[in-house]
């Protein structure tokens, strides 16, 4: 037998004969971008699928313009009393980049060891609050911060809030509420999201006035005419994009049943297993991700190795934290102790909605053997 790699993410986007009613309609239609009506129908349906109105949602090319279009709309660009935003170091890169983009230059923060989101409360003591024009709360792995806490910092500052929350669109499912009037919530549906529309995000914001402002800044800042009133850039979903969206609606029901089912097999099969580390599956996490949150960084490395060795993919997925890669090097950051112990202890596993209950198994045993030899002590 001919040895597989099992990947550490394998996403399922809609099936070709799933989209071909939509294409259809994009055929007859000739409107493909711009705001048309597959885009509309999307934003609509995923309103209604939080329990909110259409205008909640408005979506974006991705989710870091999400994020960019957020910031621009909710913080403004950076100004030169209030030049920095404050970003927590452990996250994805898009995070700080679009800080960057919106003229701000990110300060790291570190994050709080249960969360693994900043703390608003902290935050609100910051030394450099005062300097600050943004603050980016982020819903690491797809677990959503207190978004009342998050206005509660808002209010108490007066420095905008924006939640980069693009992996946690079932969070959202449960707890729609989160969706706030004030602190406005980027989404992205890139394909290794468990929503997906292949590339694609969204502003969530209970705020008309602002997502009116959103759809102009991602439309060259044009509003009733082609006049460029305020600034802008292109970050506007396709009518193509919109029917990926809107065919994983239609079997979301089943998607989620599928996740389910691997969740149950990942946890069955882990049950009393010394793993020298705690799982962290959904639905805590995002359904894109399991991961195991090892005893130390010595452990987790032994673990890559063996995982490695049975050709399992494993992926630190936000690396070693921002202050690590070498474009925010630069950046100026507060000790970051919380992300330096979490980037070097958690370790992202293999899941997808078809994951085979053979694979897992094969994962948990490298798993436990890893455990087995950090318990030896051996070399
Ligand atoms: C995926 C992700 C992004 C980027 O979203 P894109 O749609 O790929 O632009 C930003 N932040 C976090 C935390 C993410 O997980």
């Amino acid at each position: 037998m001919t040895p597989r790699v099992v990947p550490v993410c394998r996403p399922a986007l809609p099936l070709a004969a799933e989209l071909l009613p939509y294409l259809q309609e994009i055929d007859a239609r000739r409107h493909y971008t711009n705001r048309g009506t597959l885009v509309q129908r999307l934003e609509g349906r995923l309103g209604a699928l939080f329990g909110r109105g259409p205008d909640v949602v408005r979506s974006a090319s991705s989710g870091t313009a999400a994020l960019e279009l957020a910031i621009l709309v909710h913080a403004g660009e950076a100004q030169a009393d209030r030049p920095l935003a404050l970003v927590p170091a452990f996250t994805f890169a898009a995070t700080a980049l679009a800080a960057e983009r919106c003229g701000y230059r990110p300060h790291l923060v570190d994050v709080d060891p249960e969360t693994w989101a900043v703390d608003p409360r902290s935050l609100a003591r910051h030394p450099l609050i005062e300097r600050a024009g943004v603050v980016l709360s982020v819903a690491p792995y797809g677990v959503l911060p207190e978004v009342r806490a998050l206005e509660g910092l808002q209010d108490r500052t007066g420095v905008p809030v924006v939640l980069d929350a693009a992996a946690a669109f079932e969070a959202i499912l449960e707890v729609p509420e989160a969706i706030s009037d004030r602190v406005p919530i980027a989404l992205s549906f890139h394909a290794t999201k468990a929503f997906s529309t292949g590339e694609g995000g969204a502003v969530l914001w209970d705020q008309p006035e602002g997502q009116g402002r959103v759809v102009q800044a991602a439309n060259f800042g044009f509003l009733g005419s082609r006049a460029a009133r305020v600034r802008g850039t292109n970050a506007k979903m396709s009518e193509y994009h919109a029917a990926v969206g809107l065919a994983m609606l239609d079997g979301l029901p089943g998607r989620r049943a599928a996740w389910a089912r691997v969740v149950a097999l990942w946890r069955g099969l882990a049950q009393g297993r010394d793993l020298a580390g705690r799982l962290h599956l959904p639905p805590r996490l995002s359904s894109a991700y399991a991961l195991l949150e090892a005893d130390g960084p010595a452990t987790m490395r032994r673990m890559e190795a063996r995982l490695r060795s049975r050709r399992v993919e494993t992926r630190r997925w936000y690396e070693g934290g921002l202050h690590l890669q070498p474009h925010f090097r630069r950046l100026g950051r507060d000790p970051l102790p919380v992300t330096e112990d979490l980037s070097q202890r958690l370790l992202g596993l293999p899941m997808a909605h078809d994951l085979a209950r053979g694979d897992i198994a094969h994962v948990l045993d490298g798993l436990a053997e890893a455990a087995v030899a950090v318990r030896l002590g051996s070399r």
